[in-house]
C-alpha cells in the first residue's frame, strides 16, 4: 500500500476522544468554514431524491430538521417508488459487466480522486455531518477522514488485488491464474450514525470490487448520502453504475433486499434489521445465492482492574462511552470495575461528567450533541426510567437551555448489580457501571460472552497476564488496552465483531474487498 495513504492520519487522531483534531487553529477555521457552507446551503437548500437514470419520481418530497433544534429546516428529500426502485435494478443489471471489464486501476483512481475532492470539500460536508446528523464539529472532521481513508485504502487494494492476478504454479504444462471479479449488483444499506464515513466505505469497496451499487442510506441522513453520490458521479462513477436509492427500510430496502437480481448486501445497522436482511435473502426462490456482509451492535464492556490508573481510566470510560452521544456500536456500555478502586473511580467518573457540555453541536465547545432523532430519545428515556427504578444513579451530566428544542438526551451513569439488568444494546450516551472482585474475573468474562454480541471491548491494566487472559478469552472482534475503546482507524484497527455483532470481515481491513468478490480460474493448456 502506497506509504501516504494515511497522511489523514496524525498521531492527535489517537490521543484525542476518537476525534482526530488536527489542532484549535484548523478547528476554528474548519468551523468558519463549516457554517459559511451552512448559510450557503441554506439560500439554495438541501435537497436529495432518487439518482436513477430514467426514472420519473413523483412522491412529494418531506423535510429535514436539525436534530439539534427541531424548528430548523435544512432541507428536503424524496423517497423511491415502486417504479424508480425497478429502474434502478434494471440500470444496475445492464451496468455491471462493462465497469466489471473496466481495469481495477481505473476504477481505483475514479475512487482516489473522489478522494481528494472530498477531501478539498471538507467544511461543506461537515456543515451537512452537522446540521442532519447532528455532529459535533471535531466528530464532523474525523467522519470526512474516515471517508477519505475508505476510499484510498479500498482503491489501493483494488489496486494490488483485483488488478493482477494471482498466478498459480502449472505443473501439468498449463498456466493458471486466480482473478477476482464483481459478484454483480450490491445493495448498500448504510447507518445514520456514519452517515458518510460508512456509506462511502460500503458502497467504494462495493465499487472497487467491479459491482455496481445501489445505495439505500438510513432515512435520517438522505441529504449526506445524495451529496456522497454526487460527488462519486462527478469523480467519474458512471450513473448507471451507482444509484442513489432513499426510502423507508421497511419499503424500498425490503423491496431490494428480496428481489433475486441482487447478489449482495453491505449493511450497517441493528442485529434485528440484519435478521431480517438475511431472512429476505435467503427466502427467494431464484437468483445466486446471496452475500451478507453485516456490521452490527454491541454490548461493549470496558474491564478495569485494582491496577489501572483512575485519572486515565475515567478519561477513557467517558470518551468510550459519551463521544458522538454514545452513538456508535464500538461505544462502551458497561464499566467492570475492581472493587478496590470502585468508589473512587465512580467519584471521578461523576466529577467529569459535570464538565460535560451538551448542546449545539455546531458549537465548537459542545462535547456532546444530540441524538439522532425523537424516537431515539424515546427509548433512551424509558431506559433511564427503567434504571430509575433498578439502579443507583451515578451522575446526570447537566443541559442547557439551548437543548430544550432538540432530541437531547443527557448523558448518564448507573451503577448496577449484574449485566443480567441489560436486555439490550442501549444506543446513546448511557453508561453502566459494575463491580467486581478479583476472583470474579472469569465470571466477568463468561458474563460478557454470554450476551452474544462481540463487538468491542476496552480493558485497563497494568498487569500483563491479566491483559492477555482476557484477551484470550472474549469473544469480540476489537480489544482496546489502556486506551479508548473507539474510533478504529482504516487500515490500522480493522473494525467489526463476531456473534451477534456481525459476519465480518472487517471494514477498513484486508479481507473487506475480497467478499465483495466473485473468484475465478482460468486454466489454458499452454
Ligand atoms: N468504526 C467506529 C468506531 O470504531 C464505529 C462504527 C459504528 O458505530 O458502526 O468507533
Amino acid at each position: 500500500l502506497p506509504e501516504d495513504l494515511f497522511r489523514n492520519q496524525g498521531i492527535e487522531r489517537k490521543n484525542s476522544m476518537g476525534a482526530n483534531l488536527a489542532n484549535d487553529n484548523e478547528l476554528r477555521v474548519l468551523a468558519e468554514q463549516l457554517n459559511a457552507a451552512f448559510e450557503n446551503a441554506g439560500k439554495h437548500g438541501w435537497r436529495a431524491a432518487p439518482l436513477v437514470p430514467g426514472a420519473m419520481v413523483t412522491t412529494p418530497a418531506a423535510n429535514v430538521a436539525n436534530p439539534a433544534d427541531r424548528r430548523q429546516i435544512v432541507g428536503q428529500w424524496q423517497p423511491a417508488d415502486a417504479g424508480a426502485v425497478e429502474k434502478a435494478l434494471q440500470n444496475a443489471v445492464a451496468a455491471q459487466p462493462a465497469w466489471d471489464r473496466t481495469p481495477a486501476a481505473s476504477r481505483a483512481t475514479i475512487l482516489e480522486y473522489a478522494a481528494d475532492l472530498l477531501q478539498a470539500r471538507m467544511p461543506g460536508f461537515m456543515a451537512l455531518c452537522v446540521k442532519e446528523a447532528g455532529k459535533t464539529i471535531p466528530d464532523s472532521v474525523a467522519e470526512v477522514r474516515e471517508a477519505v481513508d475508505f476510499l484510498r485504502y479500498y482503491a489501493a487494494q483494488a489496486r494490488a488485488s483485483f488488478g493482477a492476478p494471482e498466478k498459480l504454479p502449472g505443473p501439468t504444462g498449463e498456466s493458471n491464474e486466480l482473478q477476482l471479479h464483481g459478484r454483480g449488483v450490491f445493495v448498500c444499506i448504510s447507518p445514520w450514525n456514519f452517515p458518510l464515513a460508512i456509506f462511502l466505505g460500503q458502497v467504494g469497496a462495493a465499487l472497487a470490487a467491479g459491482n455496481s451499487v445501489i445505495a439505500k442510506p438510513a432515512e435520517q441522513t438522505n441529504l449526506i448520502g445524495h451529496a456522497a453520490v454526487k460527488l462519486l458521479h462527478e469523480a467519474g462513477v458512471p450513473e448507471n453504475v451507482l444509484q442513489f436509492v432513499p426510502g423507508d427500510g421497511a419499503i424500498v430496502g425490503a423491496a431490494l433486499t428480496r428481489d433475486p437480481r441482487v447478489a449482495g448486501v453491505a449493511f450497517t445497522g441493528s442485529t434485528d434489521t440484519a435478521r431480517a436482511i438475511n431472512r429476505a435473502l435467503a427466502g427467494r426462490e431464484s437468483g445466486p445465492i446471496a452475500t451478507l456482509i453485516a456490521e452490527t451492535g454491541g454490548q461493549n464492556a470496558f474491564i478495569a482492574d485494582s491496577s489501572a490508573l483512575p485519572e486515565q481510566l475515567v478519561k477513557d470510560a467517558i470518551g468510550s462511552a459519551f463521544t458522538s452521544a454514545g452513538q456508535r456500536c464500538s461505544a462502551a456500555r458497561v464499566l467492570f470495575v475492581q472493587d478496590d478502586i470502585a468508589d473512587k473511580v465512580m467519584t471521578m467518573l461523576a466529577g467529569a461528567m459535570d464538565e460535560l457540555r451538551i448542546g449545539d453541536p455546531a458549537l465548537l465547545s459542545t462535547d456532546v450533541g444530540p441524538v439522532i432523532d425523537d424516537d431515539a430519545l424515546k427509548i433512551l428515556e424509558d431506559h433511564a426510567a427503567r434504571m430509575a427504578a433498578e439502579a443507583r444513579l451515578i451522575r446526570q451530566a447537566p443541559t442547557s437551555e439551548a437543548a430544550s428544542h432538540g432530541s437531547f438526551f443527557a448523558p448518564r451513569a448507573w451503577e448496577l448489580q449484574s449485566l443480567d439488568q441489560l436486555h439490550r444494546e442501549v444506543f446513546g450516551p448511557a453508561l453502566h457501571v459494575i463491580r467486581w472482585k478479583a476472583e470474579q474475573l472469569d465470571q466477568v468474562i463468561d458474563a460478557i460472552n454470554a450476551t452474544g454480541y462481540g463487538l468491542t471491548l476496552g480493558v485497563h491494566s497494568r498487569i500483563d497476564e491479566t491483559i492477555e487472559r482476557i484477551a484470550a478469552r472474549v469473544k469480540v472482534g476489537n480489544v482496546y488496552v489502556n486506551r479508548n475503546q473507539i474510533g478504529a482507524v482504516v487500515g490500522v484497527q480493522p473494525f467489526g465483531g463476531q456473534g451477534l455483532s456481525g459476519t465480518g470481515p472487517k471494514a477498513g481491513g484486508p479481507h473487506y474487498l475480497p467478499r465483495f468478490a466473485t473468484e475465478k480460474t482460468v486454466t489454458v493448456n499452454t
